[in-house]
Order: structure tokens, then C-alpha cells, then sequence
């Protein structure tokens, strides 16, 4: 009892302001537009300082994904001082402020200090808009958790600290700045939030930021399917996409956002084949390759299409349309949740299409399916399958030698499986030749995959 008074007591927010250098950031580390937004605010009287991710991610020793500005200045003073600049948003008004280089465009992102206002909130406690403007101190109160709040200014190379984030993130902690309960009533995609620097970052929840998250789960329900969909692309896109998943479901947060997890994640191929897809995938992005955004829905939602497709199937109908109607029941049900954006799930659904095709091998198909301009992501797709023992072997390996062989090889190859070495796919279809239905042919009769219009 009196150990809890005395951490509460030591741990009263207060401003701090350490010597940057000593933290281990340089103003070198720091990218040269984020250093220009914050010398032009300075130089126009205001205040400014790198905030946010970027500190954090440079006291941990990691590279920070973008730099993140915090100003006294208005919005429409940051417009006045950088003329490129627009304005964005309506609950949270913010800036960008755009640089033009030989790699595209960079956008710098500048806040207004916001004040600790009374902010409209609808019944359950969720802040409905944030634009009322304060202090630098009532800025730092309005930031989700401590690790957040530091405020680096790139002239004095300082960094100013209230709710003891460099205390925190020292012992590798993500702690809730104030109240937890009423923070993750206000907003609960913070819960989200934590999940994911939790994982990125190898912090510890600390145990008032975590205990509330099962009781609270269940106002995600009220946050708009586009934004869910947004976290959750930032939790797949992380780095540690896999400990991300595994975390939403060991803290509840998947029934709100993706409550097939639960089936996934408890058989042992469906889990191992979402371990590897995600494993692949922090690898790649570790390596700075890009990732396909419908390769990773692909995957997350195979286990379910692969089960009712099976059904479909045991039904009585075709293995086409059998797959199609069990893709359209796995989509309809995802929607509700998670609104994934027409380009990824036209990638995703050409994906599942293509994986009874690599079974149908004779005559010219083969060849034919080659050429499909998403036959890459769909044979590696196969190989993933095949690796946890959800398809094929011998058929993923057939498909690795086709693609990288002469013409005379693959011919053979094709002669071949006429002489015992067709699969399953095969056989069916020199057994029964049948006219295709409509639905099978809009499938799989387009040269593109011929998902996208399902
Ligand atoms: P990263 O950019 O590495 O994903 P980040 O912490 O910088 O992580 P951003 O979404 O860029 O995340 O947000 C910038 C900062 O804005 C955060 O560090 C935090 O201080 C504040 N912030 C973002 N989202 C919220 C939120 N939902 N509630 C309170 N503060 C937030
Ligand atoms: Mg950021």
C-alpha cells in the first residue's frame, strides 16, 4: 500500500529536460525536412520539436518510419510558413508539409499543441473531435502512452520529458499516460496501439496499461471498419506482424478485428502456415523488399476459405465454383470488421483462385498459367501451402522446376504427367471432361487470374 503511494507520488508527471546526447540521439540521426520544418517554425517564433515515434525509436536504437512534428503554431500559421502545405482531417486537424526528392514525395507531419480541452465525446467516452489548442505540457497529457510524449527540440538538442517516457522506455515498458480506462474509452484503437509497439518495439505492457484491455475490447466494435482496417495493416506491416497477431489474440482484441484468429491459431498447419506467411513477411520487410498487401489477407484468411470451399465441395459442387462461393461467404464475413480496400482484395481473391489451378497441368495449362501476371504470388502462395502440409509437395516442386526450365524440359514435363505423374487435379479432368458452369469460366477464363470481379 504504501510502496503503490510512494511510485504514484514519484511518478507525478513533471517537466524534465535532458541533454539529447546523453539519450544517444544526434541531430545528425535526424532527417534533414523533419530539421527544416522545426528551423523555419523556430525561426517564425514558434515553438517545435520532433516528436512521438521517431524519439522513441531512436532512444531504442531502431531507424524511425517517419518524423512527426509538434508546434504552438496554428494550423494556419504552419500554412503561412511553409506554402506547399496543406491542410488534413477534421477530428484531428493536422499539416502536412510536403519535400520533393529524387525519391518521390516526403511528407512531414505537423501537429498543433492541443490544449486539455473538454473534448465532445459520444456515449461510450470516444472523443469525437480534438481541436482545441494548448500547451506543449497539455500536449504531452493528450499523447496515448509515456514513450510517446518526448519532445525532441533539434537546436537545443534537448529533449523534454513529463510523463517519465525516458524512465520507461529505458526499462522497456509502454505505460499509459494518465488514466488508462478513460484513455482507452476516449480512444479505444489505442489498445490496438499497444499491441503493436508492445510487439515492434519488444516493450512489456506494464500491468494498469494492460489489465483493462480484455474488459474494454469491446469498443472497437464501435470504430469504423476503414480505420481497424488501418491498425491492422500497421500491425502486419510492423516487422513483428507474427508476435502482433499472437498478442491480439492473447489479450481478446481479435474478436473485434479478426475473430477467426481463434480457429487459425489453434490448429497446428493453419497456425504454422500463418507463422511462416508472417515470418516471410517481417523478413522481407527487414530486408527493405516489399510486401503485397493481398499476399498477407491471402493468407490470414486462407484457413477459412480452404474450409468451406472443402464443404462447398463435399456438397456436391465443382472445385471452381465450390471456391469462388466459399471466397464471396469469407469476405462477406470479414467486411463487417475489417474493410479491405477493393485493390488488395482483387490481389487476394487472384491468389486463392490460382491454387486449384497449379493442379490442372495437361495440355496447355500449365503454360497458359505461367503466364498469368499474378502466377508469382499464387505459386508462392503453393510453396507455403506445401511447406506446413496444406497442399502438395511433390506438386509446389513440379511448379519450381516448370518455371525456371527450357521450353524442351517443360515440355516433357507436361508429356509426363500422362505417364503417371498428374496429380489429383489432373486425372479429374482428362476423367471427366465437363462443360465448365459460368461462374467457373469468369473465373478462370481471363488472362489476369480473373478474380477481380468476384
Ligand atoms: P509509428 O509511426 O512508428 O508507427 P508512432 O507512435 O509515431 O508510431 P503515429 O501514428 O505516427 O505513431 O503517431 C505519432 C504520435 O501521435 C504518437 O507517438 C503519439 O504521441 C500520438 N498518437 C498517435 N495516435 C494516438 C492516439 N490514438 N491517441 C493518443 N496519441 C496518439
Ligand atoms: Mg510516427
Amino acid at each position: 500500500m504504501i510502496r503503490k503511494l510512494i511510485g504514484k507520488v514519484l511518478r507525478r508527471p513533471g517537466k524534465k529536460v535532458l541533454h539529447a546526447k546523453h539519450l544517444g540521439i544526434r541531430r545528425e540521426m535526424l532527417h534533414s525536412n523533419a530539421l527544416k520544418v522545426c528551423d523555419k517554425l523556430q525561426d517564425a517564433g514558434f515553438d517545435a520539436y520532433i516528436v512521438g515515434g521517431a524519439v522513441r525509436d531512436l532512444m531504442l536504437g531502431k531507424s524511425p518510419k517517419d518524423f512527426d512534428v509538434a508546434t504552438s503554431a496554428t494550423p494556419e500559421q504552419v500554412r503561412h510558413v511553409f506554402h506547399r502545405s496543406r491542410i488534413i482531417g477534421r477530428r484531428f486537424r493536422i499539416v502536412h508539409v510536403p519535400f520533393y526528392d529524387r525519391d518521390g514525395e516526403e511528407i512531414i507531419e505537423v501537429t498543433t499543441f492541443r490544449g486539455a480541452s473538454d473534448a465532445p465525446t459520444d456515449d461510450a467516452g470516444r472523443i469525437l473531435r480534438d481541436n482545441v489548442y494548448g500547451t506543449i505540457e497539455e500536449d504531452a497529457a493528450r499523447r496515448d502512452f509515456t514513450a510517446n510524449a518526448l519532445y525532441y527540440d533539434p537546436n537545443a538538442e534537448e529533449i523534454v520529458d513529463f510523463h517519465h517516457g525516458v524512465e520507461d522506455i529505458e526499462a522497456k515498458r509502454l505505460v499509459m499516460i494518465g488514466d488508462p480506462v478513460q484513455r482507452y474509452r476516449e480512444d479505444p484503437v489505442r489498445m490496438l496501439r499497444a499491441v503493436r509497439l508492445a510487439s515492434k518495439l519488444g516493450l512489456t505492457i506494464a500491468p494498469a496499461t494492460r489489465k483493462p484491455m480484455a474488459e474494454l475490447a469491446d469498443l472497437l466494435e464501435n470504430i469504423p471498419s476503414a480505420r481497424i482496417f488501418d491498425e491492422m495493416m500497421k500491425l502486419l506491416l510492423s516487422g513483428k506482424a507474427w508476435a502482433c497477431m499472437c498478442m491480439l489474440r492473447d489479450e481478446k482484441l481479435h474478436k473485434h478485428v479478426l475473430p477467426l484468429l481463434d480457429r487459425l491459431l489453434s490448429r497446428p498447419e493453419s497456425s504454422a502456415f500463418l507463422q511462416k506467411a508472417l515470418e516471410n513477411t517481417d523478413t522481407r520487410l527487414a530486408e527493405d523488399k516489399p510486401v503485397s498487401a493481398g499476399f498477407l489477407f491471402a493468407a490470414l484468411l486462407w484457413q477459412e476459405v480452404e474450409l468451406r470451399w472443402k464443404k462447398n465441395e463435399a456438397a456436391g459442387e465443382h472445385a471452381m465454383p465450390a471456391l469462388v462461393n466459399a471466397m464471396n461467404d469469407v469476405e462477406a464475413r470479414v467486411e463487417k470488421k475489417l474493410a479491405i480496400p477493393n485493390r488488395y482484395s482483387a490481389a487476394m481473391k487472384e491468389i486463392w483462385l490460382l491454387q486449384p489451378r497449379f493442379e490442372q497441368r495437361v495440355g496447355m495449362r500449365a503454360h497458359r498459367l505461367l503466364e498469368q501476371p499474378r502466377f508469382r504470388a499464387g505459386y508462392d502462395f503453393l510453396v507455403l501451402r506445401a511447406e506446413c502440409g496444406l497442399a502438395d509437395k511433390a506438386l509446389a516442386e513440379w511448379w519450381t522446376q516448370f518455371q525456371y526450365c527450357d521450353q524442351d524440359t517443360r515440355a516433357a514435363m507436361v508429356a509426363n504427367l500422362g505417364k503417371g505423374a498428374a496429380g489429383a487435379g489432373d486425372k479429374k479432368r482428362r476423367k471427366k471432361p465437363r462443360r465448365k458452369p459460368a461462374s467457373e469460366k469468369a473465373a478462370t477464363d481471363k488472362p489476369d487470374g480473373g478474380g477481380s470481379e468476384q
